[in-house]
């Protein structure tokens, strides 16, 4: 039986709806107002969780990848039947705007998609090991196994595309799944339990646990049962997983506060329709948001002045008005944060050239100018719709400052100069460069991750899966 109509929700542990003892009441960021209870649980619990992940390892090694890929097909087609649903869902308790919702939604189908195609794709390759003397007359051949138990631990600002980025590859790969989804956003994983199960995805296959971070967390982290555990969330636990998970393999996909580079010879009108999406779509709360922009002097002026009034046009509002561009942050400390961060920077000789407010859990789209590199908006994660605009003499120069940055996952530069492009590519110490994008374009099927404090290991459907499975040589001796 599904929990997803009840407010009263309940754990999805071993094909199985379950009750808990403990429930946190889960509130609309947007209007405050209670919209589900959701179970925290125990350890006990989560164990319980551990346990029957690790039952359904064999069944799941031992599936073939044609079956595998049908319950992601299946689960595609339910996705596409229930869309409407799954943005309103994501809408509710992110406070993300319908439209951006639906966009969402879109990719987690495309994400899927892509998870039951590789599903049919995982292979090693043959070796040559008479290559070395002494390897004459002996065949090897190498495959790539499931890794086994796999916790993921997953944040609120995309609650299914980015559970989407685990689910998917893990799956495809033959590894069942202990899921963790974040406080604020834990009904879209419950959804996507209900399809899974519906999709007919073996029993303790997926396991969603929802409770305390913390709680939860700790205990994915430090059970031997579990191989490995995949995290997408902030620096500071991302960190402190890594410090805890021992030889558990783990990959971090963590913050970032994404630059972007514009010369001098380049259509700024072109430029600007992506800025303001990439700034403020879903209120800056996107990993590769785009945060600092550095604009050749030449065309500074005209630059911010253009940005400035595009942003201007943006509505604010309700998340589950169609026309709404901005609306709440995912939490009200969020809004004390930024308007302070706002503060620290007038203070430090920074000018606010739009927004600098808020209304309710609304922070209004913030562009600030000649903002100096050690400002809370230039050096940390703002994860708000605020992006600082700075002068730079040469494009050198503002290599350099995007380079000044304890983060580095995506990094984007318009020019028309083939050889800036290319320097720039070279240069930049980041994931992923774009040439004439911003830093916030992403795909599915991309390889997509970070260095320095973004953290390490790649998603995109093809490389989750590399990381989701152990290379095994075989060698046949024919001597
Ligand atoms: P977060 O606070 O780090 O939370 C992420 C997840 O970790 C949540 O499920 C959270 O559970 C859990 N958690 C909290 N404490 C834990 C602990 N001690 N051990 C294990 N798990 C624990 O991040 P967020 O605020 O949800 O998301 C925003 C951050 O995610 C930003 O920094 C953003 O850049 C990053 N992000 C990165 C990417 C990427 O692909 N690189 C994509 C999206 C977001 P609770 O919610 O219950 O605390």
């Amino acid at each position: 039986m599904s929990s997803c109509t009840e407010l009263r929700k309940k754990l999805f542990i071993r094909g199985e709806w379950i009750a808990t003892k403990e429930y946190t009441k889960l509130t609309s960021p947007y209007t405050n107002e209670v919209i589900a209870e959701i179970p925290f649980a125990t350890e006990e619990e989560v164990d319980y969780a551990i346990d029957s992940a690790f039952q359904a390892r064999t069944i799941m090694a031992q599936m073939p990848a044609h079956q595998r890929a049908l319950i992601l097909e299946r689960l595609v087609q339910l996705f596409e039947e229930r869309a409407e649903e799954a943005a309103s869902i994501i809408a509710l308790e992110a406070a993300k705007p319908i439209t951006t919702a639906k966009g969402e939604v879109a990719r987690t189908i495309q994400t899927y998609k892509f998870a039951a195609e590789e599903a049919k794709r995982i292979h090693g390759e043959t070796l040559p090991l008479d290559a070395a003397p002494g390897g004459e007359r002996r065949v090897a051949y190498t495959t790539r196994e499931p890794i086994g138990v796999v916790g993921a631990i997953t944040p609120f600002n995309f609650p299914m595309n980015l559970v989407a980025h685990k689910i998917g590859p893990a799956i495809a790969s033959g590894n069942p799944v202990v899921l963790k989804p974040a406080s604020q956003t834990p009904l879209s994983s419950l959804f996507l339990a209900e399809l899974l199960h519906e999709a007919g995805l073996p029993d303790g296959a997926l396991n969603v646990v929802t409770g305390s971070g913390r709680i939860v967390g700790d205990k994915l982290v430090t059970d031997p049962r579990v191989s490995m555990i995949t995290f997408t969330g902030s620096p500071e636990v991302g960190i402190g997983i890594r410090n805890k998970a021992g030889l558990k393999r783990v990959t971090l996909e963590l913050g970032s506060n994404a630059a972007l580079i514009i010369d001098k010879d380049v259509n700024i009108d072109k430029v600007i329709p992506r800025c303001v999406i990439g700034a403020f779509s879903n209120q800056g709360q996107v990993c590769i948001s785009l945060q600092r922009v550095y604009v050749h002097e030449d065309i500074y002026k005209d630059f911010y002045e253009k940005f400035v009034l595009a942003t201007e046009k943006l509505k604010v509002g309700d998340p589950l008005d169609p026309e709404t561009d901005i609306s709440a942050l995912i939490s009200p400390n969020d809004i004390q944060r930024t308007l302070q961060w706002i503060e620290e920077a007038k203070n430090g000789g920074a000018k606010v050239a739009a927004g600098g407010k808020a209304e309710g859990n609304i922070l209004y789209p913030t562009i600030i100018l000649n903002a100096n590199p050690h400002l809370k908006v230039s050096c940390q994660e703002v994860f708000a719709p605020i992006v600082v605009v700075n002068k730079v003499q040469s494009i050198e120069e503002a290599i350099e400052l995007v380079n000044f940055s304890r983060f580095g996952l995506q990094a984007g530069i318009y020019t028309n100069n083939v050889h800036t492009a290319f320097d720039a590519a070279e240069q930049l110490h980041v994931g992923g460069v774009l040439i004439n994008d911003i830093p916030t374009f992403r795909v599915d099927h991309m390889p997509y991750g970070g260095v320095k404090e973004s953290g390490f290991g790649r998603e995109g459907i093809k490389y989750a899966i590399e990381e989701m499975t152990e290379l095994k040589l075989v060698i046949i001796n024919r001597n």
